[in-house]
């Protein structure tokens, strides 16, 4: 046994020591975790958390959950080799079956393309398919959209605080304001923001002297989720497939975070009823462990051997538990069962907002939902303005994990607080986090009206 078990503090010291400035969590979530069951963490010193971050939405069905580690040991008992450099398997050929069956039209006019194991990666394979394919270099992405940290989905990345470590992006890279229920970045808001919205998408493409070459791809998250969780409109979304199409610009569809059921839908796009040229799966696809997929429409399948490789393509553990994963979202109607729950929640969390007005918004769909937070006198104008700062959010997220719940921040100044717990989450666990978030609102010292 380690010495320091039973001291949060003493492992975190040390980690300190042996990492690179750039560790993020441990600073916001300060604990060392011992075991995990569920919705539930616990540390070395024996507290109990109640896990609403899931691994940022990578553990569809909680951690550990037996049929996964089932899986697991299936796995090592049938004696398949732990790494095939992407050779076929019969596993691999289940998985494949399994997860293509899932995509638009039952899959018949994609094909996958397993890429290197992070989200990330498949955002960097997704982004030059797309050039190769339409033989142009740019790439219209949205304010707010996060893709990932290495150098092409950096640069579609709406954050500017992790180019801050880099000097130079790819260039081409057009940003465009996204929807935003709160704080529509025209400032109109409603329905009439979001028309706005998708006359200015319109004309940057069709209008000669908008300046903006034609692109490659437009790439965009049909609910962002670092970005605060920002549901797209379905009629905005709609337009953008239409405007795409009719132009032969490829549309990415990145559902890293929000696809596998989270929102109530197995695709957040599917709330559109559209379909995208390109899906990016990364996350919950794998169960749990490192694994990332392109879906690919057909016709732009244009690579030959040799134009993308890489060693740690389609891991067999992670094919094992995606495997497990899909089967029981699919079986068990996890989408359906998430979509009533996040209504249920949304409703409960509008009740909290009448008691405590720094709850700005509450926004999101199934079990990925938002509660945007505000100091007391901003509330009256936040259509086309900014969060003025995170102070409280992250006050809160302090106070949420001093009362034993672990939650992220998100959006502009991480004002919002994100959930996104196991997809099998119960209601009395919801209830659970509830009372926490409220006993956390309490003790930031925010007075119920
Ligand atoms: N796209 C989205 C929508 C994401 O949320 C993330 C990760 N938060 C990524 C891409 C990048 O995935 P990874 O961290 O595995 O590189």
């Amino acid at each position: 046994a380690n010495a320091f078990n039973g001291n949060n503090d003493a492992f975190l010291a040390r980690q300190a020591e042996f990492e690179s400035n750039v560790r993020s969590y441990p600073r916001k979530l300060p604990l060392a975790i011992a075991k995990a069951h569920g919705v539930w963490i616990t540390d070395v010193e024996n507290k109990q958390y109640l896990d609403c971050l899931a691994g940022a939405g990578t553990l569809a069905l909680g951690h550990n959950h037996p049929d996964v580690l089932q899986s697991i040991q299936n796995v090592i008992t049938s004696g398949l080799p732990l790494h095939t450099l992407d050779l076929t398997t019969p596993l691999k050929d289940q998985f494949s079956e399994s997860l293509l069956s899932l995509l638009p039209g039952q899959g018949k006019d994609y094909c996958l393309q397993f890429t290197g194991p992070s989200g990330a990666d498949a955002v960097e394979a997704a982004l030059k398919l797309a050039k190769k394919a339409t033989g142009r270099s740019g790439v219209i992405s949205f304010s707010g959209g996060y893709h990932g940290m290495t150098h092409g989905a950096l640069s579609v990345t709406g954050n500017l605080a992790p180019k801050e470590a880099v000097d130079g992006m790819m260039p081409e890279v057009q940003f465009m304001p996204y929807p935003h229920q709160y704080r529509c970045p025209l400032g109109i808001g409603g329905e009439a923001g979001v028309k706005a919205l998708t006359y200015y998408f319109d004309n940057l493409i069709n209008d000669v002297e908008s300046g903006v070459r034609k692109p490659a791809a437009v790439i965009l998250e049909a609910v962002q989720g670092e970005g605060g969780v920002n549901p797209a409109p379905a009629e905005w979304l709609q337009r953008i497939r239409k405007v795409t199409q009719e132009h032969g610009i490829l549309l990415i569809l990145d559902e890293v975070q929000a696809g596998f059921a989270r929102t109530g839908k197995f695709f957040a796009f599917e709330h559109a009823g559209i379909e995208p040229d390109i899906i990016v799966m990364s996350k919950a696809v794998g169960g749990g462990l490192p694994l990332a997929v392109l879906g690919i429409k057909k016709q732009f399948d244009v690579w030959s051997p040799g134009h993308h490789t890489g060693t740690f393509r389609g891991n067999q553990l992670a094919m094992a538990t995606g495997l497990t994963t899909l089967k029981i979202l699919k079986e068990q109607d996890i989408a359906g069962k998430v979509a009533a729950q996040g209504e249920w929640l949304k409703q409960q969390l509008a009740a909290m907002q009448k008691r405590f007005p720094v709850i700005g918004h509450v926004r999101g769909l199934g079990m990925m939902i938002g509660i945007e937070i505000v100091k007391p006198n901003e509330a009256a104008d936040h259509m086309g303005s900014f969060p003025a700062d995170g102070e409280l959010s992250a006050l809160l997220q302090k106070k949420c994990f001093e009362a034993g719940l672990i939650l992220e921040r998100g959006g502009r100044h991480g004002a919002v607080l994100r959930l996104l717990p196991s997809l099998l989450i119960t209601n009395d666990e919801l209830a659970i986090f509830l009372d926490k978030f409220e006993q956390a609102l309490i003790g930031a010292g925010v007075k119920p009206v």
